[in-house]
């Protein structure tokens, strides 16, 4: 991707900078030649000038040569006789009445003056100037021509024969001679010889070479130029390069989780905003990852602690104070308020009257414990949801202390009747023996059973006797105090622990049951039934053990059946009355 945004600006370099400059190249090496050539056609010009004008001069030099023969006496005696005697050189004779003054040749120009005598005329004079190779050099010489240009007379009728195109005067034009090429500048048609122009002929090859050497210096202009303009861009290349190179590899490092790499920021331009906005990013995004990281820490630990909190204890009021501070701490709350099903009230924190409030059911799949009321300015979505899962963790370490709770229960306690079970009262029995010993606090035990039960079941029904069991647990919670333990020891048989009671407290407890059980007044079939009941009271001694102990109750239970039941008896023995 680099490497191909680097071919893209070297394109660019060369569509901006290459491709002006060729045009300019051409365009300039275009004008240039069209210079040269207006150069070369103004020296035409007036090199033509000075040639015509030298031209007039010899033409008028033979007419004056003639006009002076003319004057001459002997030669108008000579033309009016018709015989000549010596003649200057350059004079030849016509006819009789006719002189040439001049060499004759193949182009020439003439002028002829007539000869008069006061009104007669006597003959002419023919003044003729040769358009020759010397009178070109003469004009060449006389105009001050110099370097390749030529002079040339263009005759009418070489031009018939199509050798050389009509010249235009005074336009020039490029023409072809001989295989050579000349820029031609051309005079109208001679006035005393009207088939014949001057023409002047500057051949093309000095004007080639000469817009040669001027492209030539503006190639190495234009070349030097280039490389200047390479080198900047060069260089403005490079650091562009240079700065996406940075950026990709700082957003290439942060992709990677180097959240502290940054971008230099150089000058003040556009990529110096990039590097400055990307680099604020990095900040940012590592300010909110590392304050996601403490708020999950903040939230893993306290899961972690509530969890084992949770767990440790199977106390429902301490589970749900555990519940209402963890919530808060989860949601980042300002407090919380926690109704619980039975009525209880747990407050945490502030309960501020304008803060929002949320509401969490404390519940299971299968039972409800309450609800909790957060109180926060604002609740974050990601906090509520772990908020939701602690409470649910919450309602479910409430839910493992209520069945713990029954299955504790069920584990020491009768079904039927709800007393004590008999593995439990022994349990608690030694307890008590151990406690009565070490801080010699009295303790005593009763064992009662009911009277002629097998009959009122026969009579009544299993049901009626179930009811009759109940009704005396009832006479025991109703007459006993909560620190003594009841407990059905089998079948209609229970047995009562009574710690810090002496043995004649023990007995009146008996006597106080028995009353009260004998008073009742249960209803069978619309019949009234009343039952009794017979009550063994034995004292603890140090020293004893339990089975001994109970041993002791029971013979006194005996005694008392014998005696005719519906009565306490004292165990004999173990009467430590003072006690
Ligand atoms: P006594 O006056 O000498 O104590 O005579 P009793 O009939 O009360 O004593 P017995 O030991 O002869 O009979 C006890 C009866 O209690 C036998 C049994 O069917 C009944 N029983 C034991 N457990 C239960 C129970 O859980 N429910 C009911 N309905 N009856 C029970
Ligand atoms: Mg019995
Ligand atoms: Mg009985």
């Amino acid at each position: 991707m680099l490497a191909s945004f680097k071919h893209k600006l070297a394109v660019y370099f060369l569509l901006l900078a290459v491709a002006p400059l060729t045009a300019a190249f051409w365009g300039f090496g275009t004008i240039a030649k069209h210079a040269e050539e207006r150069q070369v056609d103004s020296r035409l010009g007036a090199e033509l000038r000075a040639v015509f004008a030298s031209y007039e001069r010899q033409a008028d030099h033979v007419k004056a040569v003639a006009r002076s023969l003319a004057g001459h006496r002997d030669v108008q005696r000579g033309l009016r006789l018709g015989s000549f005697g010596r003649l200057p050189s350059d004079v030849t004779i016509a006819g009789p009445h006719r002189l040439v003054v001049g060499r004759r040749g193949t182009l020439e120009s003439t002028q002829t003056v007539t000869v008069r005598a006061g009104r007669r005329v006597l003959g002419s004079i023919l003044a003729v100037l040769p358009l020759d190779r010397s009178l070109l050099r003469t004009l060449r010489s006389d105009s001050g021509l110099v370097g390749d240009d030529r002079i040339v007379f263009v005759p009418r009728s070489r031009l018939a024969r199509g050798r050389l195109r009509p010249l235009a005067s005074g336009r020039p034009l490029a023409v072809s001679v001989a295989g050579s090429h000349y820029r031609a500048l051309a005079t109208g048609p001679l006035l005393d010889q009207p088939k014949v122009q001057i023409a002047l002929l500057a051949p093309t090859k000095a004007i080639a070479a000469q817009t040669a050497a001027t492209r030539r210096h503006l190639l190495y202009v234009l070349l030097g130029g280039l490389l200047v303009l390479a080198a900047i861009a060069a260089a403005e290349g490079r650091s562009i390069m240079r700065s996406v190179r940075e950026l990709a590899r700082a957003a290439e490092a942060i992709g990677r989780g180097r959240l502290d790499r940054r971008v230099p920021v150089r000058g003040r331009d556009e990529f110096a905003d990039l590097a400055g906005s990307f680099n604020s990013m990095a900040d940012q995004l590592r300010t909110r990852l590392l304050e996601l990281e403490l708020q999950r820490t903040r939230l893993r630990e306290s899961i972690s602690r509530t969890g084992n909190l949770l767990t440790a204890t199977h106390d429902v009021d301490q589970l749900l104070s555990l519940i209402a501070s963890a919530a808060v701490e989860a949601a980042d709350a300002e407090g919380a308020v926690l109704l619980g099903e039975h009525g209880a009230v747990i407050e945490v924190g502030t309960l501020a009257d304008d803060a929002k409030t949320f509401e969490l059911p404390v519940a299971t799949a299968g039972s409800r414990f309450g609800i909790l009321i957060l109180y926060a300015a604002e609740l974050d979505e990601d906090n509520l949801l772990a908020t939701r899962a602690l409470v649910a963790q919450g309602a479910n370490a409430l839910e493992n202390a209520r069945l713990h709770e029954a299955v504790a229960l069920q584990a020491t306690s009768d079904g039927l009747t709800g007393l004590a079970n008999r593995r439990h009262c022994e349990e608690r029995l030694l307890v008590e023996m151990a406690r009565s010993e070490r801080y010699e606090t009295p303790l005593a035990l009763i064992l009662c059973d009911i009277d002629e039960f097998k009959a009122v079941n026969d009579t009544h029904g299993h049901a009626f006797g179930d009811l009759v069991l109940q009704r005396f647990a009832d006479v025991l919670r109703a007459t006993l105090r909560d620190i003594d333990v009841s407990s059905r020891w089998g079948g209609e048989e229970f047995l009562i622990v009574l710690p810090g009671t002496t043995f004649p407290g023990a007995i009146e407890a008996a006597e106080r049951i028995r009353t009260a059980f004998a008073s009742l007044e249960l209803e069978s079939g619309g019949a009234t039934v009343q039952m009794t009941a017979s009550f063994g009271v034995a004292g603890f001694v140090a020293g004893v053990d339990s089975a001994e102990l109970v041993r002791t109750a029971d013979e006194a239970l005996y005694e008392a059946k014998r005696r005719g039941k519906n009565r306490v008896k004292a165990a004999a023995e173990t009467t430590p009355a003072e006690r």
